[in-house]
């Protein structure tokens, strides 16, 4: 039972380490040059990511390229504001899906913000919007904030979108998962 603890923590840091290495490559300029029909031949009888990163729909956030993975590598979570609704019960489809990644295999999972974010500037303005379900959403999304200072209310939406995760999923309540912000002008991630 202790040697299987000790090679899921190997593993997690093996996880971290391809994370943090994979984005200084990305912010050195010296991404991999990336055979995407050999990795599409070897992931089509099945895949194995390491890790699940829940990140923000920001277009200057595409996580595979700022982490130099490839196909086959990592679960992708992609919603505005990257966060899970803390009144769960209105939207538990990223929940569902973190821990399916779990069932799946993941090391870790990433929680990963983002500078210049949209959506939590939207939450701290508060302005309605002429849609609907997006002002529902910035409106859950301030459940997340207490700051006017965008970069503050950026980290503590990071965090507290982890805490959210382990209070209303059982399964990950333990589970490795880390918090990191993406600054939009040098590509690196900082983790939190
Ligand atoms: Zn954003």
């Amino acid at each position: 039972m202790e040697k299987h603890k000790e090679s899921e923590e190997i593993n997690y840091n093996w996880v971290l380490e391809i994370l943090k290495n994979g984005n200084q490559n990305f912010v050195d300029n010296w991404g991999q040059r990336r055979n995407y029909r050999k990795e599409v031949r070897d992931t089509s009888t099945g895949q194995t990511p390491f890790a699940a990163i829940l990140s923000c729909i920001d277009s200057r956030v595409p996580v595979e390229t700022i982490f130099d993975l490839g196909i086959g590598d990592v679960f992708s979570f992609r919603a505005a504001g990257n966060f899970v609704d803390p009144k769960i019960e209105e939207n538990n489809n990223i929940l569902g899906s973190l821990e399916f990644a779990k069932i799946s295999g993941v090391q870790l999972i990433l929680v990963l913000g983002h500078t210049g974010c949209g959506a939590v500037k939207a939450a701290i303005a508060g302005d309605p919007t002429e849609c609907q379900q997006t002002n529902q959403m910035i409106g859950r999304l301030q459940n997340n904030i207490t700051t006017n200072d965008e970069n503050k209310a950026i980290r503590e939406n990071v965090l507290n979108t982890i805490k959210h995760i382990r209070k209303h999923s059982h399964c990950l309540s333990t589970f490795n998962i880390e918090g990191g912000i993406y600054d939009i002008t040098t590509g690196k991630v900082e983790f939190i």
